[in-house]
């Protein structure tokens, strides 16, 4: 199938690389231009922007940051409805908030462009691999028609309810990834302090109740003084903030979640924001004045 991408970023670029690679036709767009070169180079086409790619496609999937990156390429000038078909589909896999999920499937339907929100967890690993776990929201019919598509990038991809139910379960993923390594953060440092060597906490712990996948991708790079992205702190700030605004929309109570929150902020005022979000570890170190080591 020919399929327009647009955002070839840290995610996008593997992303786009699987379903080049399982034989579909990529037309693809990135508002900075050298973020196109490798899939060019691929054996992608490039287009000059989201309208061309869905001049071209049936299909168009976004892996943009946010939601004004998301209602740009979308519903802005030269963006994917002025190129759009009726009855073409739009697959939005960015991390977005619920309700501008929403807005976005209105103006698609206003169009006659049927349109899914369905981002992923799973960072760069797991976009590499093919095996993201993908959270869909929006009409079942264009979940089911879309599956298999989805299925080349991720290795579940589960239908979570209507327009928007999929960003609300991301927002959902998102917390318990935050509280959890500032939760892993805390407890290592405590170990740290106390003369107890992390990497042996880790070794002691990790299968049994406390373990999990966030302890056993984060903790290797706390130990191993690791803070490239991965997954930014800006991103995850962006994330947090979306859930405490959903959370207060819909009375929601999200005491942890502002917490790790207000360290994220911290840490991007230290200068941190492009660090891996691992380095909330970094936050209990300053202001514990020592590392986990
Ligand atoms: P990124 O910043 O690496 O890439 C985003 C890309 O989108 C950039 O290349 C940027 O130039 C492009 N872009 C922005 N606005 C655009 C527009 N209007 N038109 C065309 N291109 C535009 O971000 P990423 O890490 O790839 O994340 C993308 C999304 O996936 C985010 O919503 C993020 O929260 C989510 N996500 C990221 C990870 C991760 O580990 N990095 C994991 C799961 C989900």
């Amino acid at each position: 199938m020919k399929i327009g991408f647009i955002g070839l970023g840290i995610m996008g670029t593997p992303m786009a690389k699987n379903l080049l690679g399982a034989g579909h036709e990529l037309v693809v767009y990135d508002r900075s231009a050298e973020k196109m070169e490798e899939l060019v180079q691929a054996g992608a086409k490039g287009a000059a922007s989201s309208k061309e790619a869905a001049e071209e496609c049936r299909l168009v999937i976004t892996m943009v940051p946010n939601s004004p990156h998301v209602k740009a390429a979308v519903m802005g000038k030269d963006g994917v409805l002025e190129g759009a078909k009726e009855g073409d589909i739009l697959v939005d896999m960015s991390s977005i908030a619920p309700l501008a999920s929403q807005e976005v499937y209105k103006a698609c339907k206003e169009k006659g462009v049927r349109m899914i929100d369905a981002p992923v967890s799973g960072g760069e690993p797991k976009a590499i691999d093919g095996s993201l776990s993908i959270m869909v929201g929006g009409d079942r019919e264009t979940f089911d028609e879309v599956y298999d598509i989805l299925m080349v990038m991720g290795g579940s991809a589960v239908y979570c309810g209507d327009s928007g139910a999929g960003n609300m379960t991301k927002l959902a993923n998102q917390i318990i990834v935050a509280v959890n390594i500032a939760a892993v953060s805390e407890a290592f440092m405590l170990a740290s302090k106390a003369g107890v060597d992390p990497k042996k906490v880790f070794d002691a712990i990790k299968g049994g109740l406390a373990g999990s996948t966030v302890m056993n991708a984060k903790v290797p790079k706390i130990l191993g003084r690791d803070f490239a992205p991965g997954f930014r702190i800006d991103l995850h700030i962006k994330d947090l903030n979306n859930a405490v605004e959903t959370g207060h929309s819909v009375g929601a109570p999200l005491f942890l979640t502002t917490q790790v929150q207000e360290m994220l902020e911290r840490l991007h005022f230290d200068g941190c924001g492009s660090d891996d979000h691992s380095a909330i570890a970094k936050y209990y170190e300053k202001i514990s004045g020592s590392e986990i080591k």
